[in-house]
Parts: C-alpha cells; sequence; structure tokens
C-alpha cells in the first residue's frame, strides 16, 4: 500500500504538471470508484482549472477553480499517471506495469482530459480507491479529517505535539499508537519500525513504559525516515516508478524493514521479524530491549 512518502512524491508530480490545467472530459467506468452526480461533474469539474496539489495523511487534494476539490484515495492498489501529447509520462503509487504501459488499460477507473491534450489516468486493480468531487470549505467536516491526527512534516507539529499525542495511547503498544492515524498522520508498516530501530525502542513496549526523552527521539526519527524516503523516492520492492521515471529506492536504505536475519547496522546481532499491533515486525534485539 501506498504511504505518506509515496503519496507525497504523487502530489509532488501533479504539482508540477497540472496546476494551471483545465478540465475538458472526465471519463469512468465504475460508480464506486467516482461516486460524483453528473451535476456536480458537469458544474464544477469540467471547464474548471486546477489552483494547487494537497496531501493530507494519504489523501491527495486536487483543489479547482470552482472552489471544489477533487479528493483521490489511492488505497491498496491505486495509482496515477499522467501521459501528455509529447508522451512525457509520470507516474506513482502502486506499482505495477501499468506506470509505464499503454493507457487506458484493463485498470483504469477513471480518466480526466485536460484542454491541451495531455491526461490523468486514475488506475486501480482492486477497486478500493476513489475520486470523489466535493466543495473545499467542506473537506475539514469529513469525518476522517475531523479524527486524523496532524502532518508529521508539517512545522507546526512539534515533538511536544507528538509526545502529548502519543501519551493518550498510555496502555498500547508503541507501534500500536504510531499505526494509529488518529495520532499522527500517514505512518504506515514501513516507517513505524525504522523509526522505533532509530529510537532504540521495542515496538511491544506500552507507551506508559517510554520515557519522554525517547518518545521525542522517536518523533525525530520518524521525520528522519519520512524525509528521506521522499527524496530517495519513496519506498518500494517492486518497480515502483516516481516522478522522474525513477525507481523508487527507500527500502535499500532501510535499516531493518524487510531485512530479518541480516546484521543490525548498528551492532550487528541478527534482525528477527515477529509480530507486533497485528503486523509483521522487525526489530534488533539488542538495540532494542
Ligand atoms: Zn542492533
Amino acid at each position: 500500500m501506498p504511504e505518506l512518502p509515496e503519496v507525497e512524491i504523487v502530489c509532488m508530480g501533479l504539482r508540477r504538471l497540472i496546476v494551471g490545467k483545465t478540465v475538458l472530459s472526465e471519463s469512468h467506468d465504475s460508480d464506486k470508484a467516482f461516486p460524483n452526480s453528473p451535476g456536480d461533474v458537469g458544474g464544477f469539474l469540467l471547464g474548471a482549472t486546477v489552483v494547487s496539489v494537497r496531501r493530507r495523511a494519504k489523501v491527495i487534494l486536487v483543489d479547482l477553480s470552482t472552489r471544489y476539490t477533487l479528493l483521490v484515495h489511492l488505497k491498496m492498489t491505486g495509482q496515477l499517471v499522467y501521459v501528455d501529447p509529447s508522451d512525457e509520462r509520470f507516474g506513482a503509487g502502486h506499482p505495477n506495469a501499468s506506470l509505464i504501459g499503454a493507457l487506458p488499460d484493463r485498470s483504469t477507473r477513471v480518466t480526466l482530459e485536460f484542454c491541451d491534450g495531455s491526461r490523468l489516468f486514475f488506475n486501480d486493480q482492486r477497486k478500493f480507491g476513489w475520486m470523489r468531487l466535493i466543495p473545499t470549505n467542506e473537506i475539514d467536516t469529513l469525518e476522517f479529517f475531523k479524527r486524523v491526527g496532524p502532518e508529521p512534516l508539517d512545522k507546526a507539529t512539534t515533538a511536544d505535539v507528538f509526545v502529548a499525542r502519543i501519551k493518550k495511547r498510555l496502555g498500547t503498544t508503541v507501534k500500536a499508537a504510531l499505526l494509529d492515524q488518529s495520532v499522527i498522520a500517514g505512518v504506515g508498516n514501513i516507517y513505524a519500525d525504522e523509526s522505533l530501530w532509530g529510537a532504540r525502542i521495542h515496538p511491544a513496549t506500552r507507551v506508559k513504559d517510554v520515557s519522554d526523552e525517547s518518545l521525542r527521539l522517536l518523533f525525530s526519527e520518524l521525520v528522519f525516515v519520512l524525509a528521506l524516503s521522499i527524496e530517495k523516492g519513496g519506498s518500494t520492492d517492486k518497480t515502483y516508478v516516481n516522478a522522474e521515471g525513477k525507481k523508487g529506492s527507500y527500502i535499500k536504505f532501510a535499516r531493518v524493514f524487510r531485512r530479518e536475519k541480516q546484521p543490525c547496522p548498528r551492532c550487528s546481532t541478527e534482525i528477527v521479524k515477529s509480530r507486533v499491533a497485528g503486523r509483521g515486525t522487525h526489530t534488533c534485539p539488542v538495540c532494542q530491549k
């Protein structure tokens, strides 16, 4: 599943490519992927110009000149691919052949065409993702956005903010608390394991048993791994292609994630895989007691 860095990379690519472009036409093959009325589409999408592209948690927000926003959730297997008449191409999200093959294809759920002939394809093999048109000023009232925690990479989200929020989950394991989207937005399995290793905290430790000092270190490690992953083009072990058409490479820099039986980069002890918070979890038994 695309995590925060991958979704941020989608946004960075789209910001460069579609801001200022006007939507000419729209087609879709499934109302589940595109649950919008023809009236809304005609009134607020067709003829609208893209004003900005933002991200909140793992949701992509495409703001339009009509004061509507197209929300895009990639879920498990979604991807966005931009193709223009000169064949410039940008694709990111779920890593499969549709990122580089001829489009539309069997996984294409929604196609937007812009006035300059460029097109944006929303592909989704497993059909869990969606594109939803809503008034921009109603975004904050949606249940998901009301519940979701602050953005880890926002300057306003300080270590103090993080510590105060995670300490509302004193009885849970620190890994479960990190994965809880209402504590902090957008953290998935990879970045939870990597940041816990960085802070030398065992993922199964209860939040109440972790010192404030260690929680502050955990936050700085989390920010570090997320920022590094965005810089390296996201994290996947498949044929993920980012805004510049490069394969994602964070996974090469991972210190514990999917490195079971390999030496810990800090102490050379073998990394072990276990199960914490219902998820495959990678730890160093010496560094993370
Ligand atoms: Zn170690």
